[in-house]
């Protein structure tokens, strides 16, 4: 051996070799095992499967623990298995397809799905299938099976306070817009109308300023347990912030079934509540803007709901619709508001005044007080230009406080002066419905010493329609007080007979457009007959309004109608001029 040095130079060689090739091998099987055991350990069920060849599926050829652990299933119950064994369930069947389908086409696939373990607990499964190659040739696929559950729980966690309020957990903003958004569309597809409700409570501010936060919170809870309970469940109640609510009724068909859901609120919320053993009772308000006939698109809706719940709030009626009228529509509306805020400081308004003649004898029974702006740039301005904005930002209340002030002085004035003059009123809604009205009046009628005969007082028929019950409270009060009482623009509202009957009222005054039409128009012709007849019925008296010839108030008194005023017996002027048609005119004033 020793004298082949070649010889023995080769096994020499030959041996490390081998050494180097067996420590390669120990090394790989090493690594190997160790690869086996983090397959094993990982936290994720990990499968590796054959193949799809032609018509015969893959199969599972290898799991790791993780796999056995999350499915709860020996590895025998899953070696030569298909990937069903994956648990998918039943209603992700098209996940599970679209994987097969994969699979036969040799293409990676990813997906998320719920799936069941052995036990029939199910878990939310990230599924993915890796396909491994050699040579160009496809060998395996390497399944990644994780359960997400947790993390899934998480996310939804997060988006659900993401999308809610922290106090009450109802809906917020941004699931609200979402939820309208989806409304819209539908409503939109189906032809259906839906309606966007704003509310806010009336005294919230009070209540926290009293009685601190904490104590406002727990009210807010109460009322959004309450606003849950009091609609559908395709319905979706929504907290704005602080005390503001917002309500969305998909269903809603017409504007009576969003009416009726904001009365069916306001009774809610009417009831008192308990918090902390102290008896609260709050008021709410609530706006309504209708998809599509007031708004197309979300953010109009909810600012006109917005502006309706302005309304509802400011005339104490509880819920308001969106009207045209209630947008300030142009710079010279907002310009008008601030101009008006200082008006009456400035004594710019000024009373007018037209005679309501008795039509059987020509007497001049009372004159309608109607009020005019004299505005420094504009001149004289008409009612119907600036009482809607007063009505709408409130300063409606002061300007009536005025008018019924100045009106009661006049007619002091005008009697020292020899002239017994009586006066209708007209009152808002907004007005009408404040429940100091009937004690302003009494004092008033005190400090100028006018017997309460002389006062009338005009309220539109939709006025007291907007809330009969509490119209009817108020009416009472001032009967009571021996003031009088008449329904203005009759025929354009809705009133129902019975509310008619009940009411305590004197009066009842036809609108001018039927009375304008009655010479031309037998329709017209026939309403006013009509009403001169209820009137009677109903024991009251009633006048026509808007006369402006000689025919019709010829036919009127034909007719038997009471009273008339109009153009052509006077336009309405002011207390100066007034006087001089007294003296003039043909007419005669009723002394009685
Ligand atoms: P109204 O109570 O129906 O008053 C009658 C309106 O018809 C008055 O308009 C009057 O000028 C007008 N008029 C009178 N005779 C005729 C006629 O022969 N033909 C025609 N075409 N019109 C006639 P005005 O003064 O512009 O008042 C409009 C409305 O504004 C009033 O309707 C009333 O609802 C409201 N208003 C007027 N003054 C006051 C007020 O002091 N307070 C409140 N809240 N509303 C008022
Ligand atoms: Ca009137
Ligand atoms: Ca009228």
């Amino acid at each position: 051996m020793s004298d082949n040095p070649t010889s023995f130079r080769t096994p020499w060689t030959t041996s490390l070799d081998l050494e180097r090739k067996l420590t390669e091998q120990r090394l790989f099987s090493e690594q190997l095992e160790l690869l086996g055991t983090a397959v094993h350990v990982a936290g994720e069920g990990i499968a590796i499967l054959t193949p799809a060849v032609e018509a015969i599926g893959p199969r599972i050829a290898f799991v790791n623990d993780g796999f056995c652990a999350q499915y709860g299933r020996s590895r025998d119950e899953i070696i030569g298995q298909t990937p069903i064994t994956f648990g998918i369930v039943e209603r992700h069947q098209a996940i599970f397809d679209a994987l097969l389908h994969h699979v036969f086409e040799g293409r990676p696939f990813e997906a998320e799905a719920t799936a069941r373990r052995k036990d029939g607990r199910e878990f939310e499964l990230q599924i993915q299938l890796v396909p491994v190659e050699d040579g160009g040739q496809l060998t395996h696929w390497v399944a990644f099976l994780r359960d997400v559950t947790a993390t899934k729980t998480q996310v939804s966690l997060l988006r659900h306070q993401a999308m809610h309020d922290g106090l009450t957990d109802l809906p917020n903003r941004t699931l609200l817009f979402d939820r309208l958004d989806k409304a819209i569309t539908t409503a939109r597809d189906t032809h259906s109308a839906l309606a966007m409700l704003l509310m806010d409570l009336d005294r919230f501010k009070e209540v926290n300023d009293t009685f601190g936060h904490h104590f406002g919170d727990v009210l807010l809870k109460q009322v959004a347990f309450r606003l849950r309970n009091q609609l559908h469940d395709a319905d979706t109640v929504a907290r704005l912030g602080g005390d503001e609510f917002a309500i969305l009724l998909p269903d809603v068909g017409d504007a009576n079934g969003a009416a009726t859901t904001a009365r069916n609120i306001l009774n809610t919320l009417q009831q008192p509540f308990v918090v902390e053993g102290q008896l609260l009772e709050v008021g709410a308000s609530i706006g309504i803007a209708l998809y599509p006939h007031h708004g197309l698109d979300s953010r109009t809706l909810l600012r006109r709901a917005d502006v309706a719940m302005y309304t509802a709030k400011q005339s104490q009626l509880g819920y308001s619709f969106h009207r045209d009228d209630h947008e300030p529509r142009s710079a010279d509306q907002l310009a008008l508001v601030v101009e008006m805020r200082h008006a009456l400081e400035r004594n710019e308004f000024e009373l007018f005044y037209q005679p309501k003649l008795h039509l059987r004898s020509g007497i001049m029974t009372r004159a309608e007080v109607l009020l005019r702006w004299n505005h420094p740039t504009r001149g004289i301005l008409a009612p119907g230009v600036f009482i809607p904005i007063a009505e709408r930002t409130g300063l409606i209340r002061p300007i009536t406080d005025w008018l019924l002030n100045r009106a009661l002085q006049q007619v002091r004035e005008w009697q020292d002066a020899g002239a017994p003059v009586h006066v209708a009123v007209n009152i808002s809604a907004k007005s009408l419905l404040e429940q100091t009205l009937p004690s302003k009046i009494h004092m008033l009628l005190e400090k100028w010493r006018v017997d309460p005969r002389f006062l009338k007082i005009e309220i539109t028929e939709s006025s007291i329609m907007a809330d009969p019950a509490h119209a009817l409270a108020i009416l009472s009060l001032l009967q009571s007080l021996g003031v009088r009482l008449s329904i203005d623009d009759f025929g354009t509202g809705y009133s129902s007979l019975t509310h008619l009957r009940q009411l305590p009222i004197d009066e009842i005054k036809i609108d001018k457009s039927f009375v304008a039409g009655m010479t031309t128009s037998d329709a017209d012709a026939s309403i006013v007959r009509t009403v001169i007849d209820l009137a009677h019925n109903l024991g009251k008296q009633v006048c026509a309004e808007g006369v402006e010839d000689e025919e019709t108030w010829r036919v009127l008194r034909d007719m038997g109608c009471d009273l008339a005023q109009g153009y052509w017996i006077s336009r309405p002027v002011n207390a100066e001029k007034l006087m001089q048609w007294l003296e003039t005119t043909a007419w005669g004033l009723s002394r009685s």
